[in-house]
């Protein structure tokens, strides 16, 4: 008899959360394993843009996203650090769909949570080792406990514990770049436009301003040179007045939000160059496990989300005996993609922070960054992913 493959998720963030939910969709069983003693995320905002909203939406997941999104629209532009308009932010697909959605990142993990089945997530669970044969794939737990699958995904973040077990050698690239991130209550800054992403990009920093929590809330972000190469961590406080200093002189707009800043959170900025293998037999690697990235295309998340669709899809189509051959698909399918978005995040960035010697040309470039996003919205992985499945059935 054949047999649909079981599936264990290590980490329980966005990526391992969403998969789970698609893996489910198509069938099949599955456990997520997470170490934090209770789900969550720091009160900061994501962009979730529509090539990932529309696998969002085949989850049921559209309302949700309607609910706990602030739709931000074709008002969305950069800027110059004086608050000179350069170009509109492209927000819809190639299609002219709109689907780009500023949200907290706390709404997202708890309404994707909150869609899995009962006992489908473990908390309190840290792997710390892997092994495999022909039969099975086995997760060892800090607590003593132990997890078999016909499938193992490590969705465990930029620090992975298992992607050693796929590729020893990576090491995170500290890009000298801190973020300063929190969220302003909506009453505080009563006439700031709720419906844009508006993007400053200034000499050697750049400034992001978008809703969140249906536009009840502003999240900021202000990303700043730095020599101290902290540990990538969401935890460190960081001095609001420090961050004032940082854009003094710049648009007033700016100042505004900053007046109300009373706490905020720092997080330096790393990535890994792309990696040649995501997968060894029974594991495979996903988001930011697989492909951690500058935040400077806002990917990072959306392309988790593509990852979980594109597994779900070719993975619930396989004999649990065709579980390897099905990882090794999911792997071609997405690994040459990412690699060109975790490139490109890269290049915008130096952009973003005006490391050019012509900002007319500068400007120019960030205007006709429209046409890229166009694509990479328009982006639907399923199909794709369909036909994958289907040569591995031939
Ligand atoms: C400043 C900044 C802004 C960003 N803005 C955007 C944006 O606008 N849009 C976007 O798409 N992306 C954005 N990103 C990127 C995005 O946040 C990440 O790419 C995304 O959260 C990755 O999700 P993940 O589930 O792969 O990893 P994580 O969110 O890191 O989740 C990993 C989970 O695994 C758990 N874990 C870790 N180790 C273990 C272990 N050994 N055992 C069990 N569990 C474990 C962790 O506790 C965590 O819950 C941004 C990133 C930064 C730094």
């Amino acid at each position: 008899m054949p047999s649909r493959p079981s599936v264990v998720i290590v980490g329980g963030g966005i990526g391992g959360l969403f998969a789970a939910k698609a893996l489910i969709a198509h069938g099949l069983r599955v456990s997520v394993y997470e170490q934090a003693s209770a789900l969550g995320e720091i009160g900061a905002g994501v962009l979730v843009t529509p090539n990932a909203v529309r696998h969002l939406e085949r989850l049921s997941l559209g309302a949700a996203v309607e609910k706990f999104g602030a739709r931000v629209g074709a008002a969305s532009c950069y800027l110059r650090h004086d608050g000179t308009p350069i170009a509109p932010v492209q927000v819809s697909d190639a299609h002219g769909w709109n689907a780009t959605f500023g949200m907290h990142r706390a709404d997202l993990v708890a309404f994707l949570a909150d869609a899995l089945p009962a006992a489908t997530v473990r908390t309190g669970h840290r792997a710390i080792d892997f092994e495999q044969d022909d039969k099975v794939a086995r997760v060892r737990f800090a607590n003593g406990a132990t997890a078999e699958a016909d499938v193992v995904v490590a969705a465990d973040g930029i620090h992975s514990e298992l992607r050693p077990f796929v590729h020893p050698h990576s090491s995170p690239v500290f890009h000298g770049t801190i973020s300063y991130r929190g969220l302003i209550p909506r009453e505080r800054l009563p006439n700031w436009p709720m419906d844009r992403w508006q993007m400053w990009a200034g000499p050697s920093r750049h400034f992001l301003v978008f809703p969140v929590r249906h536009g009840t809330m502003v999240n900021y972000v202000g990303f700043v040179p730095t020599d101290e190469e902290m540990k990538e961590s969401w935890s460190a406080r960081g001095d609001p007045a420090v961050l004032r200093r940082e854009f003094a002189g710049w648009d007033p707009r700016i100042g505004a939000v900053l007046d109300q800043v009373d706490e905020t959170f720092r997080w330096a900025l790393y990535d890994r160059e792309p990696l040649p293998a995501w997968t060894s037999g029974r594991l495979t690697l996903l988001g930011d496990a697989a492909h951690p990235m500058l935040p400077h295309l806002g990917q990072g998340a959306n392309q988790s989300i593509e990852d979980g669709m594109a597994l779900a899809t070719i993975l619930g189509g396989a004999d649990a005996s065709a579980a390897p051959a099905s990882l090794l698909a999911y792997e071609r399918l997405r690994r040459d993609r990412v690699a060109d978005i975790q490139r490109g995040a890269r290049q915008n960035g130096l952009r973003l922070d005006s490391a050019c010697t012509d900002l007319t040309l500068r400007d120019a470039e960030l205007a006709a960054h429209a046409e890229f996003r166009k694509h990479l919205y328009a982006y639907d992985v399923v199909p794709p992913a369909r036909s994958a499945a289907a040569a591995l059935l031939q």
